[in-house]
């Protein structure tokens, strides 16, 4: 095997090399309907008080206060949606539902428990305090005020707001439309048995997931042979519609490896080789019209986690997001954790709770190939270097995918 012309380079810089690289992509006004997950590229304000009206809070009686005590003709009605007309009488009530504006010159709500009712008359008690069971114009939201602002990501809550506003359409990022591509004469489709030699293509899928979690619109190129030619044309093809290019497999330097030659005569390759395990011939090139191509190592485990690593914060900054990375906890190693030589580790663990401490166990063999390490883990823990490693009972701030049950 011919020995590799790309310098390791350490993963943190490698990750912040990739971010410097990725631009924010553009805005475009989108309906809330397809708002979910998007990421505003403008702050929203207020352009009205919220509620607009007194509204009451209670299905009662709209009274003046000063009127407690006494028998009160009812003057009428204000249901949400059918304004009481014109100013509520002295000695006078008004039935008033959930939502219905307090009349003009009434002052409070007294709830409907609280009042004895006869035929066309009602009495509320003496002393009733004004200001009572209705929500005042500017309760909830004041006009002017910043109600949403740029780089958040909207979800439910932030919609329902945006639509009591009366906003229909937002201002957002555009979100990455993405080429996935498997690489390997290997690869066989999923569903079919594999011949001998054979592998069915799994990445597609995994990455497909991964993809799509982190906001991208996904086109499946299926799978590229081992030759330059074909896998040449599908890339330049994909290349039109698409702002990022994403393969598995054919990065290392085998001379079946065949993506880093490519992606030097697309573009330019920035990184070819990371101190990261798994993940080491991870590759990342830039192409004309500010395009990203990540060049993922074909090893299930391997593909995923420098996903994880690079590609899953390029996306997020593409689209806008203020927070690139995963959260991250305290949680306290229930294993040792060997250290790799020369290359920051990210091991595969679970979590679970003890009192008030989240304690990591290893998902068993760390091996590249092996995603039953990925699969069900919580969390990732970052191994620097060297030999020391981490014993067991350490505190460590570890990478949450998800949390336990
Ligand atoms: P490569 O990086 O192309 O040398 O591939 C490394 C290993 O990952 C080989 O054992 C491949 O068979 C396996 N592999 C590559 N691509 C995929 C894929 N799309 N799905 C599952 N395994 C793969
Ligand atoms: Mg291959």
């Amino acid at each position: 095997m011919k020995a590799s012309a790309y310098p390791l380079v350490d993963a943190d810089e490698a990750a912040a090399l990739v971010l410097e690289r990725t631009p924010v992509l553009p805005s475009e006004e989108v309906h809330l309907a397809d708002c979910f997950g998007r990421v505003l590229s403008g702050d929203v304000l207020a352009a009205a008080d919220l509620p607009p009206f007194p509204a009451s809070a209670v299905d009662g009686y709209a009274v003046r206060s000063a009127d407690g005590g006494g028998r009160l003709r009812v003057a009428g009605e204000s249901a949400a949606g059918r304004p009481f007309a014109g100013e509520l009488p002295a000695g006078t009530a008004a039935r008033i539902l959930t939502g219905g504006v307090l009349p003009a010159a009434a002052d409070t709500v007294v709830m409907v428990e609280d009042v004895e009712q006869g035929d066309g008359w009602v009495r509320v008690p003496q002393g009733v305090p004004a200001g009572r069971n209705y929500h005042r114009p500017g309760d909830d939201l004041r006009r002017g005020d910043l109600v949403l602002r740029r780089g958040e990501p909207l979800g439910a809550a932030e919609l329902g707001l945006a639509a009591a506003l009366s906003l229909p359409d937002l201002p957002v990022h555009r979100r990455p439309r993405v080429a996935l591509m498997s690489t390997g004469d290997e690869l066989v489709e999923v569903g079919q048995t594999p011949g001998p030699g054979q592998v069915v293509d799994s990445n597609r899928w995994a990455l497909l997931a991964a993809l799509r979690e982190a906001g991208a619109e996904v086109t499946l190129l299926g799978v590229a042979p081992d030759r330059p030619e074909p896998l040449r044309t599908l890339v330049v093809e994909a290349l039109a519609g698409h702002e990022v290019l994403v393969t598995s497999g054919g990065v290392s330097v085998g001379s079946h490896d065949l993506v880093k030659p490519l992606l030097e005569s697309l573009g330019e390759v920035h990184l070819g080789r990371v101190r990261l395990r798994p993940g080491k011939p991870f590759t990342f090139a830039t192409l004309p019209g500010g395009r990203l191509a990540f060049g993922l190592p074909g090893f299930p485990v391997s593909s995923l986690v420098t996903f994880e690593v690079f590609v899953r914060p390029a996306l997020r900054k593409m689209q806008g997001f203020v927070t690139l990375q995963r959260p991250t906890l305290p949680v306290r190693l229930g294993y040792t954790a060997q250290a790799s030589a020369d290359r920051t580790e990210f091991q595969r663990v679970t979590l679970r709770r003890e009192g008030a401490d989240l304690v990591a166990e290893t998902t068993g063999s760390q091996s590249s190939s092996r995603l039953m390490s990925l699969a069900g883990a919580h969390a990732l823990v970052r191994v620097p270097p060297g030999e020391r490693g981490i014993p067991a009972g350490t505190v460590v701030e570890a990478v949450i995918l998800s949390l336990p049950g």
